[in-house]
């Protein structure tokens, strides 16, 4: 028995310390972990348990990515199928007919009519951002513009951990490790400003300007040199930062203008998080590739996609002599048969389901309950769009990151999974959330938030 009964929830942990040792794990204080770990044997709809039977209400999604909610029925039996049928195929040059049906469905339902008419298969954010960037390079040169080497990304931004990710992203423990990354890259200011933004409900008023960062850049570097611009449309694991109204429709003004490709990571936002198919859509802005993950599967199996617009997809094609490769890039799971099928059954599930829709009409709820946070001990911002949202607190001199950590850590114990990023509390729900849950989250955080003061 490992769990500290006044932090973590009564896991009765089965495994033992020799077995835990060996799991280095992702993004987790492993010492910390390992002497109390938080052990999760089961999931269904909105709900975790642990291994003695604890009902945790999950309020991330798991991390931002089970939209339609844990094992659904059509989704794991679409899996259980193909696994029988089909376990593997390669796509370098042959291919299984799943691959081309999702690729369709996606291009054709997901948003149509935005050009975005041709998908990359990868296995999960990082690759599809990886592949997005390594396109926009090779893209500038099929047309002979092979200058273009330069990729912008924004401070605060997550962008996954390849090394192109780490390079355009700009949260700092995630690349001060790892020496000098890609050349020529640089960044946008933040579009945070906790001084005249906090408490915005939605997307601030103020911030539209800061999309002229990229002038600035353009400026600096010569527009001849840039490749492309990469944000993500609301930066989530940098703690759910909003766009100000007006600044992502600016920041593709000044791409047309200078011939940059503009590029949105989705890899949150796509998939109903906002209320739509993709952010691009409820921002009314398009961008010349899209890049998502997660609810591409519903998390179920692990996949990633990249989607570019017909012009980027033509250059390649016509910029390559005869039959020959058009892009020396792939990956063994590109289009894997476990995720094909996982995804198709996905976007049955939301669209049957109307999850886009439903997340849309919760969000109103989803702002007005979260916001009564506010006055509450710590709590210096709160931030929402869609069913995204965020409750920053001040930290705790000397210990960063401690009392948000401690937040998430006393509301798994009252049965409510969050996640914490730095000094934030993030949520972003399944969206089969009913408002009662929505609640009971909110309830959770309000009594975690009074205990830690
Ligand atoms: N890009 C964004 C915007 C993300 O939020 C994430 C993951 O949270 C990634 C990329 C990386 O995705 P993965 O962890 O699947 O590599």
């Amino acid at each position: 028995r490992m769990s500290a009964p006044s932090t973590a929830p009564e896991t009765n942990c089965n495994i033992d310390q020799a077995t835990l040792g060996a799991f280095w794990m992702p993004f987790t204080a492993n010492k910390a972990f390992k002497r109390s770990p938080r052990i999760l044997a089961k999931a269904k709809g909105m709900h975790y348990w642990t291994e003695d039977g604890h009902k945790v209400l999950d309020g991330t999604a798991g991390l931002w990515c089970v939209n339609a909610g844990h094992c659904n029925e059509r989704i794991v039996s679409a899996i259980q199928k193909q696994a029988a049928a089909l376990d593997f195929a390669p796509t370098f040059n042959m291919g299984h007919p799943l691959a081309f049906e999702y690729a369709h469905r996606l291009c054709q339902e997901l948003m149509p009519g935005k050009g975005l008419d041709q998908v990359f298969f990868t296995m999960c954010g990082s690759t599809a951002v990886d592949t997005a960037l390594k396109v926009a390079l090779a893209y500038h040169k099929a047309r002979g513009e092979g200058s273009r080497f330069r990729l912008i990304g924004r401070e605060r931004a997550y962008h996954g951990v390849g090394f192109g990710g780490i390079s355009v992203g700009g949260m700092l423990p995630n690349r001060r490790a790892f020496g000098p990354m890609l050349p020529g890259v640089d960044h946008l200011r933040t579009t945070y400003d906790r001084e005249h933004q906090a408490f915005s409900k939605g997307q601030p008023e103020w911030g539209a300007h800061l999309a002229e960062d990229l002038e600035r850049l353009v400026g600096l570097h010569d527009a001849s040199t840039i490749a492309a611009v990469i944000v993500e449309p609301v930066s989530g694991s940098a703690g759910v930062l909003v766009p100000p109204y007006g600044y992502l429709k600016r920041l593709r003004e000044i791409c047309d203008a200078h011939g940059i490709l503009l590029i949105f990571d989705e890899v949150i936002t796509a998939f109903g998080r906002l209320g739509k198919g993709m952010g691009a859509e409820y921002f009314g802005v398009i961008p010349d590739m899209v890049t998502c993950a997660k609810g591409l599967t519903n998390a179920a199996v692990p996949a990633g996609a990249t989607f570019v617009q017909k012009h980027v997809y033509d250059t390649f094609m016509g910029a390559t002599p005869g039959d020959g490769i058009e892009l020396f890039h792939g990956y063994t799971y590109s289009g894997h048969p476990l995720a094909m099928a996982a995804g198709l059954a996905t976007l049955d599930v939301y669209q049957d389901e109307g999850l886009f829709e439903r997340a849309a009409a919760l969000a109103p709820y989803w702002e007005e309950t979260l916001h009564a946070l506010k006055g509450h001990p710590h709590v210096v911002d709160i931030r929402n769009l869609g069913l995204m949202g965020a409750v920053e607190l001040v930290p705790r001199a000397g210990k960063p990151g401690q009392r948000a950590f401690q937040v998430f850590t006393t509301a798994l114990h009252k049965g409510v999974m969050v996640r914490v990023t730095g000094e934030t509390i993030a949520l972003s729900p399944p969206l089969i959330v009913e408002k009662g849950q929505i609640d009971q989250i909110v309830t959770t955080l309000s009594q975690a938030l009074h205990e830690v003061a």
